[in-house]
Formats: structure tokens, C-alpha cells, sequence
């Protein structure tokens, strides 16, 4: 498994863009999540109309969401004829479309590619290929979903936004990589996780590495030198940047 960043920052953060990453399996590709300033993240890497596979979308905030018109008529634009698989919770279809519909009115009659829409519900396992997928509910304002990602060799957990909880602790327990929130250095903002928490995290759920993303933009500028210190001192603590890719074994 192949691991992209292609934005690892919070809603209004100018400088790191809303967080995505792009997973390349063996035998299928996977975006998570798709905020206001993925496409053109994306799009910067993928010149093949039917590069990619599926979308998993943790939540409906826009910096999570809110990309998916742009990202429907790049792909349009380009003559995409694949189906393109959407993953998350209840309601996605009607949201997706909705906001498609916002964003280009009377443009979903157009598309030259099918949209398919898959619901995991937590407990289930979803099978995409070789990845199985399962999902559970984090502490955050909106429902959202954190999202383990397996392929019989490695585990991949993406959280979404939100702060952990029992059941998102089980399904990242033991993981090779957890992509975590971590908006503050402590736990202060309700619905938000923190470094300190990930660090927790990282330490009673037997994670071998954690990659802190989402953080508040002026503590991510503030707390610099302090989180080359943490990363630094706590060996699979990653800080990464936009761009910075990882191989999974
Ligand atoms: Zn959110
Ligand atoms: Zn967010």
C-alpha cells in the first residue's frame, strides 16, 4: 500500500490545504476525503481520467466534502468513462448530488461515467478488491466516520475529523499506520483531537506509526519547534507535509 498526502491541514489553513490522502493498493486506488482544495491537489498528480477508483468521504463538513463537484467535472472534462465508487454513511448519495447540483445545476444528466454509492455501516466490512474497509462513529460536531483500510498485509486508520473513541480505539488497535486529527497539542476543543492524545493513542492501542494532520493552523506555525522535538523524541511520530509519500510493506 502507497500512501500520498496530498493536504494535511485544517478548513482555513491556506498554507497545508484540506486534508486528503491518496492510497494506491495493489489493484485499486482510494482518496480520502475531498475538501474544497483537493481537486487541484489531486488533479496535479493524475492526468488519466479513470486513474482513480473510490472516494471514502468521512463526513459532510466542506473542507471533507465540498470538492466533490470539482473533482466530477475535472473527470468529465477529461472524458472519464470508468464508474466512480463513493464510500461513507448514510445520506451520501443524496449530498453528493445535492452539492453537485449546487455547484453546476443540470450537470449530473451529463456525466459520461456512473456514480456508484456505497453505506458502510459500522460492524460491517465493506470488500473493494483486496481491501477490506470498516468504519466507526468518532467524537465529533457532525456524524463522522473513522475508517480502517486493510489488505491482508497492512492496516491503514484515517479518523476523519473528531476525537477518539472506544469504538474508533478498536478499530485502529494494532494498525501499521494511523492517520490521525490532531487540531490542538492538548484536548481543549470539544470534537477535536490533540498531539497529546495521539500520542496516547499511539502508545495504548500498540500503533506502529502515527501521522498527525488536520492541526490548527497557528498552532501548527506556533508549536513548530516543539513538534520537531515530539516527532523527534517518539520513533513512528510523523508530521507530514503536503506532497510526503509513505510505503506500507
Ligand atoms: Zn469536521
Ligand atoms: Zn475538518
Amino acid at each position: 500500500m502507497k500512501i500520498l498526502f496530498l493536504g494535511v491541514g485544517e478548513a482555513c489553513d491556506s498554507r497545508h490545504g484540506n486534508c486528503s490522502i491518496l492510497v494506491h493498493a495493489k489493484d485499486t486506488t482510494l482518496l480520502l476525503d475531498c475538501g474544497f482544495s483537493v481537486p487541484h491537489r489531486f488533479f496535479h498528480y493524475c492526468d488519466d481520467p479513470d486513474c482513480l477508483d473510490n472516494v471514502w468521504i468521512s463526513h459532510f463538513h466542506g473542507d471533507h466534502f465540498l470538492g466533490l463537484p470539482l473533482l466530477l467535472l475535472r473527470f468529465w472534462e477529461m472524458g472519464r468513462t470508468r464508474p466512480l465508487q463513493f464510500i461513507g454513511q448514510e445520506n451520501l448519495k443524496e449530498k453528493a448530488l445535492a452539492a453537485l447540483e449546487l455547484a453546476y445545476p443540470g450537470f449530473a444528466d451529463k456525466l459520461t461515467f456512473s456514480l456508484q454509492f456505497t453505506t458502510i455501516t459500522p460492524g460491517t466490512t465493506v470488500t473493494i478488491n483486496t481491501l477490506h474497509i470498516q468504519a466507526a462513529v468518532s467524537g465529533h460536531s457532525q456524524k463522522n466516520y473513522g475508517l480502517l483500510v486493510n489488505d491482508n498485509k497492512c492496516s491503514l486508520y484515517y479518523s476523519g475529523d473528531g476525537r477518539a473513541t472506544e469504538a474508533t480505539r478498536r478499530l485502529m488497535h494494532g494498525c501499521d499506520l494511523a492517520l490521525h486529527e490532531s487540531f490542538t497539542m492538548r484536548d481543549s476543543i470539544p470534537g477535536h483531537g490533540s498531539v497529546e492524545s495521539c500520542l496516547q493513542l499511539m502508545n495504548e492501542e500498540n500503533i506502529k506509526q502515527l501521522a498527525l494532520l488536520h492541526m490548527e493552523r497557528k498552532t501548527r506555525y506556533r508549536e513548530r519547534e516543539t513538534l520537531t522535538r515530539l516527532v523527534a523524541a517518539h520513533p513512528g511520530l510523523l508530521l507530514p507535509k503536503e506532497d510526503d509519500s509513505l510505503s506500507l510493506p
